[in-house]
Formats: C-alpha cells, structure tokens, sequence
C-alpha cells in the first residue's frame, strides 16, 4: 500500500498553482529471499522514486516498507544501523557515486567502517575478499576511482554495497552506463553472487533484455502503478497488459533516448500532476473502453502474478487470456 505524493508549485505565465505529483501510489509488492523483482517503465513511471522510499532516502506518504517484518520507516538509532547493513544500493553513475579522493580500500570499507565496529586488520581482510570476489586485485585497494575503467569502478561500488554481507541490494540502472560487453560481465556477476549468497535484489532497469536474464520477477509501472506483475519468463512470453505489450513491442520506449522522431505528442505520457481518472493508460491505450473510466480491477493470473485492466474483470477469477479484447 506505498504511497508517495510530492507537493508542487508552478503555472503557466506566474499564475500559481499547487498540487500533488502521484509519484508512487498504492504500489504493493514482496521481494523473497535470493529473489530479483525487476521494475520495469517508461521514465518518471515512479521506479526511482520505490527505491529511494525502500533505502529510507525518502518516506512515504501512506503505506510501509518492511525488511524482515521490521517497518524500516519507524527504526530507533540501532535499528537504523542495523537497516544499514541490512540494505545496500548500486546506481548507474560509478563516477558519481564514488568519491574521487578516496582511495578505492577506504571506499569498499566505509559501510563497514561506519555501521560495525571491527578491528582494523579485520576489515582489512573483508575489503580483500571482497575485491577479490568481484574480480578486483586486493592490491588495488590503494589506488584512486579514475585509475578504473567503467566496467571496474561499478564493481568498486558493488564491493562496497557487498562488505557488509546485505540482504538486499538496490540496483538502480546498475549497467546502463557499461559497454555492452562490460555490461554482460557485471550482470553474470550479480547472479553468481545472488546464487552464492542469497541475496535479494530490486532492480530498476530500461534495458528490458538485461531484465529478462536476471529477475525473477517483473513489476511493470505506469504513472506510479503496478499494472501488471508477475513471474519474469512467464510475463515476457505472454504479457497480458495492454501497457507491457506495448511496453514489451517496443511501440513505447523504456527510455526516452529511445523515443522515435516523430513521435504523436498525443503519446506522451500524461503529467502525474493531472493523471486520467479510472485507468491512467486509457488516453493511450488502443482498447480503451467505457468502462476504463473506472479504477480497473486487479485480477490473479494464473501463471502467478496480477494484471489490472478492464480487459481481465476480477469476477472472471483466474483467467488464461482476454476475456474482451
Ligand atoms: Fe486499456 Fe481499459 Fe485495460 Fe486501461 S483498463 S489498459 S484503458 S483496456
């Protein structure tokens, strides 16, 4: 039940105005343990924004997040570095998210250094073992972020994000910004360690084929809803949604750098400022229908998952494919 609405100001030619950007609204989903949930959609569909609600950067408006039945939104100062050690993140930009006067040693022990208290020596070892792991020589612990390239910086900030052994990492566009064969060497990496250590990740992704290879479940969002979930290979092959075929047909990018010239403006996104009432995709949906005016149900499928969309009434119970179309 996430909620996250942000109040905005603005309007046309100093006429001010106020409201409430939707970002993320009533969105529910469960992570298992070891298990990759995907989030998947078009730019501002509210990914980032369940991130940084999930790495306590932001709090909800309604709604909680929980990591082993602990509601991470109402930690006292132990709970919080427990969270802290708990939960780690890995964004796209290793040059951003690596400091440049740090030597990259001080960088992958810092979690460990700030959120458990171990003798020096010990976290000496850790940070070997570590770089070892994700394929970094222990000796280049001494050097600096810009003696890496790409490929080995992300996996600087993915042995930091590991030192602390988490149970879930945030990976936020974690290869989009690697060549596409560095990019394969990363991914390969991230499930050897999942396999390895059962660890659990959120990843936010536009590449739909990096997706598909390492979650095992996909969420697909659209202006800060899920409109359909459900088992990775199983929504790939038959998406039910009309959202994700669209989605998934490459008829809407993921990414806006992926837009085709020429483009109808009348397939923009509408603003989550003012979103179509009932269901938010039917100014651009090829089946809309009367009846889209109202909130869709969301309806079991039975591969495991959830669709919401009139197409799939929930008095139908579990369905097998489109009941109208
Ligand atoms: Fe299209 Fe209606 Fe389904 Fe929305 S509810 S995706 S408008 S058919």
């Amino acid at each position: 039940g996430l909620s996250k609405h942000f109040r905005v100001a603005g309007g046309p030619l100093g006429v001010r105005t106020a409201g409430h950007v939707r970002a993320v609204d009533d969105v529910s989903f469960r992570i298992g343990a070891g298990q990759t949930l995907a989030l998947v959609g078009e730019s501002g569909c509210g990914k980032t924004t369940i991130s940084r609600l999930m790495l306590r950067l932001e709090s909800p408006t309604t709604g909680t997040v929980t990591l082993a039945g602990r509601d991470v939104h109402r930690l006292d100062r132990t709970g919080v570095r427990w969270f802290r050690r708990k939960v780690q993140a890995v964004f796209q930009d290793p040059w951003a998210s690596l400091s440049p006067r740090m030597r990259v040693g001080d960088i992958v022990a810092e979690p460990l250094v700030v959120n458990e208290r171990l003798p020096r020596a010990r976290v000496r070892e850790r940070v070997a073992a570590i770089m070892d792991r994700v394929g970094l020589q222990p000796w280049q612990a001494k050097l600096y972020p810009h003696e890496f390239s790409g490929g080995q910086r992300q996996r600087i900030a993915l042995a930091s994000a590991l030192i602390t052994e988490p149970d879930l990492v945030v990976l936020d566009e974690p290869v989009s910004a690697l060549d596409v064969s560095v990019q394969a060497q990363v991914m390969n990496l991230l499930k050897d360690i999942q396999t390895e250590r059962g660890t659990s990740f959120l990843l936010i992704s536009h590449d739909l084929a990096s997706v598909r290879y390492i979650a095992h479940r996909v969420a697909v969002m659209y202006l800060g809803q899920i409109v359909e979930e459900g088992p990775a290979d199983e929504l790939y092959d038959n998406p039910r949604h009309p959202y994700t075929r669209a989605l998934f047909d490459a008829i809407l990018p993921a990414h806006p750098d992926d837009r085709r010239p020429g483009t109808d403006a009348a397939d923009e996104v509408p603003s989550p400022l003012n979103p179509p009432d009932g269901c938010r995709f039917r100014t651009r949906c090829p089946h809309a229908m009367d009846v889209c005016g109202q909130p869709p149900p969301r309806t079991a499928l039975d591969r495991g998952g959830s669709v919401a969309c009139h197409l799939y009434p929930a008095e139908a119970g579990l369905t097998k494919g489109p009941v109208r179309e």
